[in-house]
Parts: structure tokens; sequence; C-alpha cells
């Protein structure tokens, strides 16, 4: 079979890789993919938002599956487009990507299916927010513990974790005032700040079988221990320990279950990835956010240990048929991604630097490298995005994992490249 893989980042370049493995695949294409991509399948120069020309050429090209990577697509509504002409297709609806779309839609879903996770105002307007921060917090002396966001999609910057009235107000005026993130700021949230580890839990689902994958961690701030501004993600693990079998467990019942089922009573069934963005709080579990498709990058650490054939998965996903795979089977050895990046990054940065010594990193036993900002020149290899590539490895323990992963970092170059160095390190 032939299948189709939309996007160009990291995560796509770990689908691709892993749905090529399987034996009943006999092409991969990747729209618009990158330098990595085009190694390990056929990239076609087809933007994830050009909806009419991926609709053609999974028609021309007789593709028996699509597989959509990132969020802005699936919000857009690709995946109903394409069902509606007969493409079998793996993502969740537009109804059901407004999870992700719209975090005034999760939060009150959330609200209404007693699901754990911060209490919330919603604002459509900066006169009204910022008289909830006057009213509510009126000593000038007292701190001021919220987080404002802007209701839509914003690639992770449309969220503003505040400490004091001068930054909530400040918050409040870039979102809603001026507009910082267009349309995404028309409504607004500000939510009570919570404390406690970040983790990730994602899920397949048909919308009634649930299959959950390992815990897997990420790295948001730009820099060691945690400390400079939120990017994309700059590494990740899995499995994590901070998230044990009965936490897992609680999470499931707690989280996973009740949101599959409200949304199914919200008549948006949610078929694809369900990606539980959680803090660990003294109080338990909650949920800071849902995303409606694979995380990046822990999409690259969960694929890199998955042995089960993931094409069977996403088909079962599709078909409703979940149920049938009875549990996924996985390299019991943790993996870790080490993000690089461009000089600058995550505000502006240059690109078409080439980029060495991907090879030798590649033959390092258990390290793989996937692309993401990459493109290749004049048949070299250079950065063309803020995050580069994502140098993911397995080993033993975890330890030896990200021994493995910085090995690999070690042998690639370009100028200004950067990583964070403590990926991992909270799994101690
Ligand atoms: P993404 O790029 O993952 O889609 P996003 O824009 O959806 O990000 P969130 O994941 O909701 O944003 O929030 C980004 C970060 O802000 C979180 O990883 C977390 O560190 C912090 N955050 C969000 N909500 C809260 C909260 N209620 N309390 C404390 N921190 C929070």
């Amino acid at each position: 079979m032939k299948v189709l893989v939309v996007g160009g980042g990291g995560r796509e370049h770990a689908l691709a890789w892993k749905i090529a493995q399987s034996p009943r695949v006999k092409q991969v294409f990747v729209a618009p993919g990158n330098a990595g991509t085009a190694r390990d399948a056929t990239n076609v120069p087809i933007e994830v938002t050009d909806k009419a020309g991926l609709i053609k050429f999974a028609q021309d090209e007789a593709i028996a599956m699509v597989v959509v990577g990132p969020e802005i697509p699936l919000v857009d509504g690709l995946v109903d487009d394409m069902e509606a002409v007969g493409i079998r297709v793996f993502g969740p609806s537009k109804a059901a990507a407004e999870l992700e779309g719209s975090k005034v839609f999760c939060k009150n879903l959330l609200h209404t299916a007693n699901i754990p996770t911060a209490t919330y105002h919603t604002f459509r307007s900066a006169e009204q927010a910022s008289r909830y921060i006057w009213e509510r917090y009126c000593d000038p002396n007292d701190p001021v513990p919220v987080v404002v966001k802007a209701d839509g999609l914003a690639a992770g910057k449309g969220v503003i974790v505040c400490g004091t009235r001068a930054e909530a107000l400040d918050a409040i005026d870039r979102i809603a005032g001026q507009r910082e993130f267009g349309d995404a700021g028309k409504e607004l949230i500000i939510e009570e700040r919570l404390t406690g580890q970040e983790a990730s839990v994602l899920a397949i689902t048909d919308g009634e079988t649930i299959v959950t994958l390992p815990a897997a961690q990420d790295h948001k701030p730009a820099y060691d221990g945690d400390t400079g501004p939120n990017t994309g993600g700059m590494g990740a693990y899995c499995p994590t320990p901070i998230i044990d079998e009965e936490m897992m467990a609680r999470i499931e019942a707690d989280v996973l279950v009740p949101v599959v089922h409200a949304m199914k009573r919200a008549r948006r069934p949610f078929k694809g990835v369900l990606y539980a963005g959680l803090m660990l709080t003294p109080g338990g579990p909650k949920v800071l956010e849902f995303n409606v498709r694979f995380g990046d990058p822990e999409c690259q650490p969960l694929l890199m240990r998955l042995k089960t054939d993931l094409v069977d998965v996403l088909e079962a996903t599709i078909d409703g048929r979940l149920s049938e795979i009875e549990q996924l089977e996985w390299d019991e050895r943790p993996s870790i991604c080490v993000v690089m990046a461009s000089e600058g990054y995550p505000s502006s940065y240059e690109k078409g630097r080439e980029i060495k010594g991907l090879d030798a990193a590649d033959a390092i036993e258990d390290v793989k490298v996937f692309h993401a900002g990459t493109k290749t020149i004049d048949g070299k290899v250079t950065n063309d995005g803020g995050r580069v590539l994502g140098v993911t490895a397995m080993g033993d323990t975890i330890a030896k994992a990200k021994l493995q992963a910085y090995r690999g970092v070690k042998e690639i170059r370009w100028q200004g490249a950067w990583c964070r160095k403590d990926i991992s390190d909270k799994a101690r």
C-alpha cells in the first residue's frame, strides 16, 4: 500500500520512518517533508494547508491511507474533506479537533465532564479580563498566580504564565488588546496557576477503545534547568518514572475515559491521537491542555520504542476496530530525543547553514536522527527552521539512552547549533 504523511517536522519524519518499516507498505510520501524524510520516504512539494492539492495527490496516487501530523490542517478540517471524497485518513474531524483548536471549548468540556483542571474564567474583551484582575486581586502587594491564554492556536506562544498584576495585565493586553496572536485572541482564559511536574500522556482512540501509550516528558523552556523562553519543545524521553502504574491508571480513569465519553456525548466522536498535557499537582494530576495529534518531540522517542506495526494500529483506528489490537508491544529500553536548534531560536534565526556529521551520528548504534527544519540545497543538508534535528536514542537505562543521544549530538555540526544538555535529567 501507499501512505501519505502530511507535515514536515520531526514528528512526521518519525511517522514516515516507522510506517515505512511495515511489510505492508510499498511507498511512503511526505508532504511537504524535509531533508530527512527525503531519505526515508518520498517528498511531495504540497503545503499542509493546501487541502485541494493534498486531496488531488492522494487520489492520483491511489493512496491507501493518509496520516495527518500537525494541528493546523486538523483544526482546518482536512480529515473531513478527505473522508468526504472517500480517502482513508487518520486523525480527528474538525469538530473533534476543536479540543485543541479552542481552549475555551476544551475548558468548558473538562468542566462539564468533571475532569480535573485549573479553575478558570473566560473573557471576550481585554477590558472585562483586566477588570477581573483588578477586582479579584485588589491588594497591590499580593501575588497574581494566573495563566493568561489565547483561545485559539498560537504555536505554543499564546500561553503566558504570570506572577504579578502587571504581568497579568500586560498578557491580557498582548492577547486581547493588541491582538498579538490575531483571531486566536478573540476570546481569552485566565486560569489558576498550578505547580508540579509536567508530563504528557498520549492515547490512540477510535472513539470507543482507548490504547494508552507510555508516558513521556517534554522540555518546553529553551535552556537547561527549565529556564528561558518557551519553545515548541527542546527534547523528550519515555517512559517517564514520574508516572507510575498507579498514576497512569488514575489518569486513564479520571481524564482519558471521561474525555472520550464527553466528546461522544457532544456529538464530536474523537478518532486519532489524544494527547493530555498534565501537571502532577499535590492535589493529583490536572489537565493543562489537550492536543489532538502526536506531540513533537514526544512522537520521536515513542515511535522509536514501538514494536507493533504502526500501520495496523492506524488502520484499526480509522475503521473503528481498535479493540482488536490487544496491546501495543514496546521495546523495554527507554528512549530520549534531544532537539538541536538554530542560533537565535525561539526568536529569529538564519537559515541555509550547512549541517555536517549527520551520517556519523546515524551510524551510532541505537541512534536515529529525525529531521525537522532541514532542507537540501545543492546536495547539501541545511538548517531551514528553528528546531532542526531530533537526535533520538535508546539505551538499557535512561542514563545510557541519554549518553547515546548526546554522542550523536556531538557528531553534528553547523554554525550556531545548540541544544539543551539536561534532557531526561528530571527522571533522576
Ligand atoms: P502547545 O505548544 O503544547 O500546544 P499551548 O499553546 O497549547 O502549547 P499549553 O500547553 O496550554 O500551551 O501551555 C504551555 C505551558 O504553559 C505548559 O507546558 C505549562 O508549562 C504552562 N501552563 C499552562 N497552563 C498552566 C497552568 N494552569 N498553571 C501553570 N502552568 C501552566
